[in-house]
């Protein structure tokens, strides 16, 4: 035989997209060829193929070798091709039985001595081939993620020889032990939750994000709690139901972060830093990588020092925000990604930080508090759903002795709330009230005539926008699943409405 045939795959966005290796080898002059759009990891992949050959004492053999990768229109990147490409050249060249590489998918990067190196997306990958039937092979180093998805037929190789003994001997592989992670979460009781003193106004806030999967601003001088603050909102969210953490895991995977299965149902947290370069946020690069917004998913973004992120970077979040997914252009194609982040974001009310402290003076120009707010564009501003101020802390908070206990339970009580709150808006509508579009919104957030008419006079006292005016529709809905309550009464509309009404936040709307 001196073609052979075998699968492989592919990353588009989160998608494994099969990729046929064909290997022909013929007469003529030596030469060794990859076609089918390769990019440079994949060019070089003749390179370690060669060596991993040689080195495992096999023979490399002499002719022409054409490898094709089909779809010839799907550009190729990445270095997941050398397995099936060094078994379909040894099958070409009759060093395997003829059968043994039929409706498999092979994935592995190779070493120069024969090791099989690790790659990124296997999630993704066992979820194609699972809905394939096929049995798929894959490097020792992503065998947590196989036990991760749990099917049965993954074989599990750490060397090209390891195979090879397989189909010469029936030696049996390594096999996943096939445990579904996600269906035995270890911490389904939120513990550990900071103490966080004062600020009872912020907290509410961040009980009502986290009810509701609501955007938060905070915005407050340092020290004020902002960071505990937004570690403890993380702590109230419930654990991400299979499905929801099999996306986590397939975005981590992707992008080549390691997953322990023991965790993988807490919704991620993401910290990005305010230097993050564009493409560490919101993805690209190279070989098209997520983002942390990307990685963020079903989870929380927070994003500290929110003013000091790049405007252009930060208005590159208005889109998903809106639609739970991020687009990608390369040159030749686009990727997607989902993003389906929660947005919490802390900043100073001015450069300096003490505008809201009652006790240390600003010394801040009312130019510069302009042009240090003005980072923040309108549209982005509309996109958050609770803005609080936090206060500085009065000297009695700050020697208060820490009642931990107390404290604790507090908020153990609070995620109670939350995940029933959250449960009577998936009951109604089938999702969190955040998500609401539409005719949704009147559906399922209907006002009485007196509160349109509150709200209608608000939208024009704080020249809100159509698209804020909706958002506090849905925090007074949340407000009121939360109080239980069916109907939005005129109080949860009202402290909607308070959300968007502090010195601060009039001062950033107006600009
Ligand atoms: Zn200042």
């Amino acid at each position: 035989m001196s073609l052979a045939r075998v699968y492989s795959r592919v990353m588009l966005g989160v998608d494994a997209i099969e990729v046929c290796v064909e290997a022909h080898l013929s007469s003529g002059l030596p030469g060794f060829a990859i076609v089918g759009m390769p990019e440079t990891t994949v060019r070089e992949s003749k390179e370690r193929v060669r060596s991993a050959i040689i080195n495992s004492g096999l023979e490399f053999p002499d002719g022409r070798i054409t490898v094709n990768l089909a779809p010839a229109d799907l550009p190729k990147s990445g270095a997941q091709f050398d397995l099936a490409i060094a078994l379909g050249i040894l099958q070409a060249s009759c060093q395997i039985p003829n059968d043994c590489l039929d409706n498999i998918e092979i994935m592995g990067e190779l070493a120069l001595q024969g090791e099989v190196r690790g790659i990124q997306g296997a999630v993704p990958a066992i979820l194609a081939a699972r809905k394939l039937k096929r049995e798929i092979i894959l490097p020792a180093a992503n065998a947590a993620e196989a036990d991760l998805v749990g099917y049965e037929r993954i074989g599990i190789v750490s060397a090209l020889t390891d195979y090879l003994e397989h189909v010469r001997t029936g030696k049996d592989l390594k096999r996943s032990n096939g445990k579904h992670g996600p269906l035995n979460p270890m911490d389904k009781t939120p513990a550990g939750f900071l103490h966080v003193k004062g600020q009872l106004f912020a907290r509410r806030a961040v009980e009502l994000a986290a009810a509701g999967s609501h955007n938060l601003l905070m915005i407050g001088p340092p020290g004020c709690g902002k960071t505990l603050l937004a570690n403890n909102l993380i702590k109230l969210l419930p654990p991400l139901g299979e499905q929801h953490a099999m996306e986590v895991a397939a975005i981590r995977s992707v992008a080549g972060e390691s997953i322990d299965a023991c965790h993988i149902t807490r919704p991620p947290m993401r910290s990005p830093h305010h230097s993050a370069t564009h493409v560490a946020l919101v993805g690209g690069g190279n070989r098209v990588n997520p983002g942390e917004i990307s990685l963020a998913h079903r989870g929380v973004l927070f994003l500290d020092e929110f003013t000091e992120f790049k405007p252009s970077t930060l208005d590159a979040l208005r889109e998903p925000i809106e639609n739970g997914e991020i687009t990608v252009s390369r040159a030749n194609y686009r990727v997607k990604f989902p993003a389906r982040f929660q947005l919490v974001a802390a900043m100073n009310p001015c450069p300096c930080g003490n505008a809201s402290d009652t006790r240390r003076e600003c010394r801040c120009s009312s130019d510069r508090v302009s042009r240090y707010l003005g980072r923040l564009s309108g549209p982005l501003l509309d996109r958050m759903d609770l803005l609080v101020e936090l206060p500085s802390l009065t000297q009695a908070e700050l020697l208060e002795r820490g009642q931990d206990n107390d404290d604790q339970s507090r908020w153990i009580q609070a995620a109670a709330a939350i995940q029933r709150c959250r449960q009577i808006q998936i009951q109604r509508a089938g999702k969190l009230n955040n998500e609401l579009h539409g005719d949704e919104l009147t559906m399922h957030c209907g006002l009485t005539t007196p509160l349109r008419k509150l709200l209608a006079t608000t939208m024009d006292q704080l020249g809100m926008s159509a698209r804020a005016v909706h958002r506090v529709i849905k925090v007074a809905r949340t407000i009121a699943d939360y109080e239980e309550s069916q109907e939005i009464g005129r109080t949860h509309l009202l402290e909607a409405i308070s959300y968007r009404r502090s010195r601060c936040v009039q001062k950033l709307g107006n600009l």
